[in-house]
Parts: C-alpha cells; structure tokens; sequence
C-alpha cells in the first residue's frame, strides 16, 4: 500500500472510513480544541470526553430513532466479547436461548452462549451455505429467554431482508456490518450490538441498544465490564473506555447525519450492491455469486472469478491487477475463499463503478469461454 494518496479499499473490517473524517481527526490530533494536548491523553472524565460519550449516544439515539425506553451504551471486547455478554446479561432469565445460524458469525456467537446455558439451533446447521431458512420452518421456543441471529453475516455475504418475528420473545441482532446503513424500527428489539469497525467507526468499541425492562438480571459470573446493567448505569465510563475509538466514531455518526442520514445511507448501499449484482448478471457467469438472491447482502459481496462457479488461479491473477489500480483487500474471507469487496457507507458509488469497470476488463482479457 505505502502512498499517501488515497486507496480504493474494499475490506471487511476494520474498512474504508470517510475521508473527512480522519482529515479532521489529523487536524485534530496533537491539539484538541485548542487545549494544548491530544484527546487521547485526557482523562475519560474529562468535560471534553464527557461531552464525546454524551454526544455518541445523542447522535445514535437521533439517526436510529431510538425509543425513550432504550439505553445506549458502549463497551469493549469487541463483536466476540458482545457474544459471551449477550448471553450473560440475558441467558439468566430462562437458561435457554434461540439462535438462527445463517453463516461463520452467528454459529460463533452460538457457540459462545453454549458456555452459559443451553442454546436451541431453531434450523438445522446442515442448512444450505448462502440462504436462510423460510421463518414458518424455524422452531422456535416459547421458553426462550431471546431470540438471536446476525443481521449481516460479514463473511459469508448473507443478509436478513427482513426482521423476524418472535412472538414476543426479546430479539437479539448482531448488526456489527449492517448498523447504520437502514432504517429500522428499534421497537421490535430486545437488543442490538455492532462492533464500530465496519461500518461507522475503529475498533475498540461496540454499541449496545437495549431495552430497559431486559437489563438487572446478569449472570453472577458475567464480569462488570460485560455487565450492561452495570455500564448503563455508570453511563459507559465504567473504567477507562476506548475514548480513542468513541471519539472517531461520533465523528463518523455526525458525517452520516450530514450525508442525509439512513435514508441515504440506505439508497447508496442498495445502488452500489445492485450495480456489483448486476455486473455478475451480465458476465453470464464469468462472475457468480454462490448467495441466494433473496438474501444477498448489501454490505458485502461474495463472488468468485471464472466460469462454473470459479477458478483459483484466476481469482489470485483478479487480486494483483486490482492492486494495481489501489484496489485493496478484496480477497475472500479466509473460510470461504474467492473474492468479496465490502460496501460500507464510506465506499462511495464511484468507487464501485471504478471496480465494476476493472471487473469488465478483466473478464474482456480473461473470459473467454
Ligand atoms: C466483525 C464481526 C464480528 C466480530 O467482531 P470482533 O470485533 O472482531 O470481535 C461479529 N459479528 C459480525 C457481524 C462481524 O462483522
């Protein structure tokens, strides 16, 4: 990589980040509003971080239209670490929990739960890769203490067109890839989580909606810095938060309200997928998608490179030339292989019109049947 000019970057995490933003944070950096010294060499009680975390939480509670009866707060420990919380903080009410596993996220965070109580596969895992089960064939516990699945499967490109229905079971979403790029109705949530490092900011913080009525039950064992009872009430200053990380994600926040909010946030992420979907459409199979198409993701795509269904070779040949024009990690996740160019809402349309044309090209230089 080494210049300084800018990359199109097309990675998965932790991904591409508004330009302006950084510039701003640059500006920033040694001397924050004039003080003489570096946010991140200021206390976490500080009237300037106590500001940050207050306006994180104000400007997630206004883009997401977040209802009164919701706290919103910021922890630690990563999308991994929300995993075993999720299950430490809620697991407690019934000892059983329904997971949907539709790919490589949501069977870790099964996994994960596994550890605390017991953990109801509502489809088989046998499942076909790439799809998700029709809702009328998942079996769902009544007794359940919620309802989990990931909105966005990151690896793997599979995304809910919809949010499933629990018959008043809490929902719990797994929206690390996809927060911020919709709008959605908090109400029908128990909880969502989301790790800021795909879409909406660094690592080092993961955003935690939750209903009131589920906090005050954690297991005995859950850490204080998992409990969300806990962080809630100490207002997300527990101890020394990533204020680093709160500080470039309210930034972020505030460039989305700019760019028109989730409405267009939205728009964006359905034209640029549709122009990537469409190119593969048009390729006659030069390019495929292995995702059902009632579930394709808008955030990343999967594809791989040469007919009938692929060609290594070919897909290694596919990476270097796109790194020749600065088109960064665009390879497969390690698991699945293949290609997957990421879509987050700081990739702009361009971007993808400039992969979308190397795309044709190569295909112009290598596709003939
Ligand atoms: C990246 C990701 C995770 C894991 O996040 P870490 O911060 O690396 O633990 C979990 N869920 C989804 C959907 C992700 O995209």
């Amino acid at each position: 990589m080494g210049s300084s000019q800018s990359a199109l970057n097309f990675g998965a995490g932790p991904a591409k980040l508004p330009r302006e933003v950084l510039e701003e944070v640059q500006r920033e950096f040694l001397s924050y509003q004039d003080s003489g010294m570096s946010l991140i060499e200021m206390s976490h009680r500080s009237k300037e971080y106590t500001k940050i975390n207050n306006d994180s939480q104000s400007i997630i509670r206004e883009l997401l239209n977040v209802p009164s009866n919701y706290k919103i707060i910021m922890m630690q420990g990563g999308g991994c670490g929300a995993f075993a919380a999720i299950a430490m903080n809620l697991l407690n009410r019934t000892g059983t929990a329904d997971y949907a596993v539709t790919g490589t996220w949501s069977a870790k965070a099964a996994k994960e739960a596994a550890k605390y109580g017991e953990v109801n596969l509502v489809f088989p895992k046998a499942n076909k890769p790439g799809s998700i089960p029709d809702q009328s064939t998942w079996k769902l516990n009544p007794n359940a203490s919620y309802v989990y699945y990931c909105d966005n499967e990151t690896v793997d490109g599979v995304e809910f067109p919809y949010i499933p229905e629990t018959n008043g079971v809490p929902l719990v979403s797994d929206m690390s890839s996809s927060i911020m790029t919709k709008k959605l109705d908090i109400s029908k949530f128990g909880v969502i989580f989301a790790g800021a490092q795909k879409n909406i900011g660094p690592s080092g913080v993961v955003v935690v909606i939750i209903r009131e009525d589920l906090l005050g039950n954690p297991m005995k064992c859950c850490p204080s810095v998992f409990d969300f009872t806990h962080i809630a009430k100490e207002n997300s200053v527990h101890n020394t938060p990533s204020t680093f990380s709160v500080y470039v994600m309210e930034k972020v926040l505030q460039w989305i309200k700019k760019n028109g909010g989730l409405e267009e946030m939205q728009n964006q992420a359905l034209q640029k997928s549709s122009l990537l979907y469409n190119t593969m459409v048009q390729s006659q199979g030069f390019y495929s998608c292995p995702i059902d198409e009632n579930c394709r993701s808008r955030m990343n795509v999967p594809f791989r490179v040469g007919f009938n269904g692929g060609d290594e070779k070919l897909e290694e040949l596919f990476l270097v030339e796109a790194e020749k024009l600065k088109m960064y990690q665009l390879k497969g996740h390690r698991s699945v292989g293949g290609i997957r160019a990421s879509l987050y809402n700081a990739v702009s349309l361009a971007d993808v019109q400039l992969l979308v044309k190397f795309m044709n090209e190569f295909q112009k230089q290598h596709g003939s049947k």
